[in-house]
């Protein structure tokens, strides 16, 4: 949530109740999924989503290093989320800072609640993430992608785990919020759904709402990350297709 005088704060829902980009509150951006992209990972993904650009990559299973991090009943998940240097206006200082830790961290543990970690003990199954561009949302993107880079590289999961973040912008809520909405909005609520079994396996808040609002941007949440789940599925199907492009595309 970015602190400005009043006159800078762009307006972010016109009288019509049109956002910046002239979506509606209920309106995702684009969103267009590409897997198997990279031919050195063993599985990976492309994310387009609005303005933001994310590549996922994943090796594994494979021997676990350093190797004191070894676990004998489960595989390891090894998560890093980084953003590049020029993915954001002003050059970001390389290296992993505090919020690319928390952000590995939660998108590690959601990934792994899908994972079948029992089946591959000894082992670590690494996930990488590179934004290349960022425009918010960046830790719903990079879920997005990393889970359908998991299933390109053919390792069992119960399901993909689609994401996206619900805001409240000029005392409304709206879904899946641009930079803009998020840096002047009153708060941002990422979350990501394992659709088949109806849990969250992420939920985080910025700012403020008030109970009943929190309760509709998590209606709103999941409705969204229905319509993501069959993006990201369209985008394997695609892969495995015979002539298929690995392309899935939304609006
Ligand atoms: P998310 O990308 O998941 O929404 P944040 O809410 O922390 O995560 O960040 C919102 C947006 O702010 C990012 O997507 C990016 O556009 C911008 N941002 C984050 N960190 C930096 C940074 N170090 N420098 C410039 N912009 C940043």
């Amino acid at each position: 949530m970015g602190s400005v005088g009043a006159k800078d704060v762009p307006e972010l829902l016109d009288a019509h109740g049109k956002r910046i980009d002239g979506r509606g509150l209920h309106d995702l951006r684009p969103l267009k999924i590409e897997a198997g992209v990279l031919q050195r990972a063993t599985g990976s993904a492309f994310v387009e989503w609005g303005e933001n650009k994310v590549m996922a990559a994943v090796y594994g299973p494979r021997e676990v290093h350093p190797r004191h991090m070894q676990q004998n009943t489960k595989a390891v998940v090894q998560c890093r989320y980084n953003m590049a240097s020029f993915s954001v206006d002003e050059r970001k200082r390389p290296g992993l800072d505090r919020r690319s830790q928390e952000i590995s961290k939660v998108i590690g543990e959601a990934l792994e609640s899908v994972l079948f970690v029992e089946e591959f003990p000894k082992t670590s199954i690494g996930i990488y993430i590179e934004v290349l561009q960022a425009n918010a949302g960046t830790r719903c993107a990079g879920l997005v992608a990393a889970s359908v880079a998991l299933a390109d590289a053919g390792i069992p999961m119960s399901d993909l785990v689609p994401a996206v973040a619900v805001g409240k912008i000029a005392g409304k809520l709206a879904l899946d919020l641009r930079k803009e909405e998020d840096n002047y909005g009153e708060s941002d609520v990422p979350m990501a759904l394992v659709p088949r079994s109806g849990r969250l396996v992420l939920l985080q808040m910025e700012g403020h709402m008030t109970r009943d609002e929190l309760k509709t941007a998590m209606d709103m949440g999941v409705k969204g990350c229905e319509k993501i789940y069959e993006i990201q599925k369209a985008a394997l199907r695609n892969r495995y297709s015979l002539g298929g492009n690995g392309g899935g595309e939304a609006q």
